[in-house]
C-alpha cells in the first residue's frame, strides 16, 4: 500500500479547516433506526464535545428526531452558549443547579418513546435512575452510536491530529539528545512534556512513558528515578493534545552501544512496524494489520514477547475506535486515524516499541508521525 508523508505547514489555529460540528446532530439522527431508539441521551463528554463543541466537564445532551436539549450547570452558563453558538449547533441550552437528568426527563414526559442510553458509559446506578425518571418510556441500551460517527475524521479533525503529531515530533527532536546526558526517566519525561507545551500543546495526551533498561519490559511503566545509561534501550511513548485532539507515538532509543540481543529486538520490531504501516489501507480489515505486525515478530521467534494488540483509533479520545487487534471486527476506511505500535518485552532485559499515528487513505495511509526510526543515539 502507498504510504505518504507530508510536513505540517506552520499554521495558526485559525487557519486549520473548521470542524464541521453543526451537521453532526442530523447524522446522529440518521442512526436512530439502526440503534432501535427514537431519542438518545448522550452522557459521554467526548461525544457531547463532538456533537456540540462544548468542552466543559459537566453536561447532558438529549437528541430527538427534531429537537436537541443541552443541559449544564451555572459554571458553564456563558461558555456553553458561546461554544454551541460558535459551532452553529441547533440546540436549546438549559442551565440547572441540580439534577440535569430530571430536567431532560421532563422534556420527554407525555411522549412515550424509546430512549437510548450509552451503555458503555452509563453506570448501573444511573441506569436505575433513568428507569425511574422515564417510567413511561422504554429504555434502550445503545452501543457505539456516536463513536461510529467519530471513527471517520473530517478534514478539520484530521488537521488537528496532524498538528498534534507534529508538535510531538518536534518536541522529541529537541529533547532526544538529552538521553545521552544520563537523565532520570522522570527528568526526561518532564522535559519532553514541557517542550510539547512550549510548542503549543494544550496538554499531554496521556502520562508520558519513559521506560529505560529493564523497565522497558513493562509496556506501561511510569517514569521514575532510574538514570538512563549506556547500553540501555529507552522506550518513550507520548503524545500532544491540540484543540481536543490527541496524538500518540513511541520511539525506542538505543543509548551508546547496545548488545546484539537488544539490536535484534530493535530490528524485528522495526520490520514489524513497517509491515503494519504498509498493510494499512481503506477496505483492509484491522485484524489484517495486526496479523502483518504479528507475523514478523512470530517469524523471529518472539511472538510470546508481543504482549498487546497492534493499535487503536485516535481522536477526541486517546484510545477509540477502531481497534487494531487480532479480534477486531473493524474494516479500515478513508478518514480513520489509527496507531501501529508493535512491541516486544523481555523481562530482565527490556523492551522495544515503535508507534506511528497514521491517517487511512484510499490506497494506503498518510503517516502523521514523522520522527525517524533510527534508534541509535548519535
Ligand atoms: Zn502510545
Ligand atoms: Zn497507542
Amino acid at each position: 500500500m502507498a504510504v505518504t508523508e507530508r510536513r505540517t505547514p506552520d499554521l495558526g489555529a485559525g487557519e486549520l479547516p473548521p470542524l464541521l460540528v453543526a451537521e453532526r446532530l442530523d447524522r446522529l439522527r440518521g442512526r436512530f433506526d439502526g440503534a432501535g431508539c427514537d431519542a438518545l441521551v448522550v452522557s459521554e463528554l467526548a461525544n457531547i464535545r463532538y456533537l456540540t463543541g462544548f468542552t466543559g466537564s459537566a453536561a447532558l445532551l438529549l437528541v430527538t428526531d427534531d429537537t436537541a436539549v443541552f443541559v449544564t450547570d451555572g459554571r458553564y452558563r456563558e461558555q456553553s452558549s458561546e461554544q454551541l453558538g460558535a459551532a452553529g449547533v441547533d440546540a436549546e441550552v438549559v442551565i440547572v443547579s441540580a439534577e440535569p437528568d430530571a430536567e431532560l426527563a421532563d422534556r420527554l414526559t407525555g411522549s412515550p418513546t424509546r430512549v437510548g442510553l450509552e451503555s458503555e458509559s452509563v453506570s448501573w446506578a444511573a441506569q436505575r435512575r433513568w428507569a425511574d425518571l422515564l417510567a413511561g418510556s422504554e429504555l434502550v441500551p445503545t452501543s457505539g452510536v456516536v463513536s461510529e460517527l467519530r471513527i471517520v475524521k473530517d478534514p478539520g479533525e484530521a488537521a488537528r491530529i496532524r498538528t498534534a503529531c507534529d508538535i510531538a515530533d518536534r518536541a522529541f527532536a529537541t529533547v532526544r539528545p538529552m538521553l545521552a546526558e544520563g537523565p532520570t526517566e522522570l527528568a526526561f519525561a518532564q522535559a519532553l512534556d514541557a517542550e510539547m507545551r512550549r510548542l503549543g500543546a494544550e496538554d499531554v495526551s496521556f502520562e508520558t512513558i519513559v521506560a529505560s533498561g529493564p523497565n522497558g519490559a513493562k509496556p506501561h511503566h511510569r517514569p521514575g528515578s532510574r538514570v538512563v545509561g549506556p547500553g540501555d534501550l529507552v522506550v518513550v511513548d507520548f503524545g500532544a493534545l491540540y484543540e481536543g485532539y490527541h496524538s500518540d507515538m513511541t520511539r525506542t532509543v538505543a543509548v551508546g552501544e547496545v548488545d546484539a540481543e537488544r539490536l535484534r529486538m530493535l530490528e524485528v520490531v522495526l520490520a514489524s512496524q513497517q509491515a503494519g504501516v504498509e498493510a494499512v489501507a481503506a477496505g483492509v480489515e484491522a485484524r489484517e494489520v495486526d496479523a502483518a505486525c504479528r507475523s514478523v515478530i512470530e517469524d523471529a521467534g518472539m511472538g510470546e514477547a508481543f504482549l498487546h494488540s497492534t493499535g487503536h483509533g485516535v481522536g477526541l479520545d486517546i484510545h477509540e475506535e477502531p481497534r487494531v487487534s487480532a479480534r477486531s471486527a473493524a474494516t479500515l476506511s478513508d478518514g480513520h486515524v489509527v496507531t501501529v505500535e508493535p512491541g516486544v518485552y523481555l523481562p530482565g532485559i527490556g523492551g522495544v516499541r515503535i508507534e506511528d499515528t497514521v491517517l487511512v487513505t484510499e490506497d494506503g495511509c498518510d503517516r502523521l508521525t514523522l520522527t525517524p526510526k533510527d534508534p541509535v543515539l548519535a
